[in-house]
């Protein structure tokens, strides 16, 4: 399961993060992961419920998880569509197969809450 190794990757960036802005706990932690990034969702939770038990994160930490659809673009007409299938890429208007991926490859931290020292009732 390589959820498990880019759990640990963003582990790691987060502690330095969190270092780095004098966060004791993190709360909430939100990913965009891409329809094409090859990390399932589940199997994301899963790892992060491993990774929860350590120091980095609160009891309650959630993990956030946006899924992006695949979309393509066609260099020949520039039309933007939905790729339902992510081995079609062929374009509705035109049947062009010359098609940009512009979205669907992400996987990344959007953002992540954390408490600092400070309790503070927001
Ligand atoms: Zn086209």
């Amino acid at each position: 399961m390589h959820e498990m190794g880019l759990m640990a990757s963003m582990v790691e960036l987060l502690t330095e993060s969190a270092r780095h802005n004098q966060i004791q706990k993190i709360n909430k932690v939100k990913l965009v992961v891409g329809k094409m990034s090859m990390a399932l969702p589940d199997a994301l939770q899963l790892a992060f419920d491993v990774y929860k038990a350590e120091g980095l994160f609160s009891s309650e930490a959630v993990l956030e998880i946006e899924e992006r659809e695949t979309m393509g673009r066609c260099r020949s007409c520039g039309r933007r569509f939905p790729v339902l299938d992510n081995c079609l890429f062929v374009c509705p208007d035109c049947q062009g197969i010359d098609v940009e991926v512009i979205s669907g490859r992400e996987l990344y931290i959007d953002h992540y809450e954390g408490e600092d020292g400070n309790a503070d009732d927001d």
